[in-house]
């Protein structure tokens, strides 16, 4: 199978690709409202319920993916694109450029990883520090 550098949908990588009891899944639905970032056939970024810094949205693939722990070469592609699109998000959410602005990415995996959500997300905060958490 073919597939090319912006769509990755049809890559048959995730076992389940839709969870029915999934808070992520059910914002990449539409059933559960967001505030759109970006979006196209692999990604979803939307901004964050509850910010801990003045910018603060998280990249999600479309498909169900519980956390890191499950990623597999297959996925390279996609993880690939989640972090590219990263820090060109950030600069169009406002983000200083870098050296003196840039950005945080964080991806917490599992209890000891501080996970809460169970749908593989990169969070990405930027602007003006204090922040809430650091
Ligand atoms: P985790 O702790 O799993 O890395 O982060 C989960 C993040 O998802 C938290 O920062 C939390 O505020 C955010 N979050 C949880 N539920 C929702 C929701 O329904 N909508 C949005 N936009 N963010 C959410
Ligand atoms: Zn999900």
């Amino acid at each position: 199978m073919s597939t090319s550098p912006t769509t990755l949908a049809q890559t048959p990588t995730h076992p389940h690709e839709h969870d029915e009891h999934c808070i992520f899944c059910k914002i990449v639905a539409g059933t559960i409202p967001s505030r759109k970032v970006y979006e196209d056939d692999d990604l979803l970024a939307f901004h964050d319920i509850n910010p801990w810094a003045p910018i603060h949205f998280l990249i999600i693939p479309k498909a169900h993916i519980a956390s890191m722990a499950q990623l597999t070469p297959s996925n390279e592609a996609l993880m690939g694109k989640i972090m590219v699109k990263a820090g060109e998000l950030a600069l169009q959410e406002g983000a200083v450029p870098y050296p003196e602005g840039g950005f945080r990415t964080v991806v917490n995996t599992g209890r000891h990883g501080g996970q809460e959500v169970h749908h593989l997300h990169v969070h990405v905060l930027a602007g003006e520090r204090p922040w809430q958490k650091i």
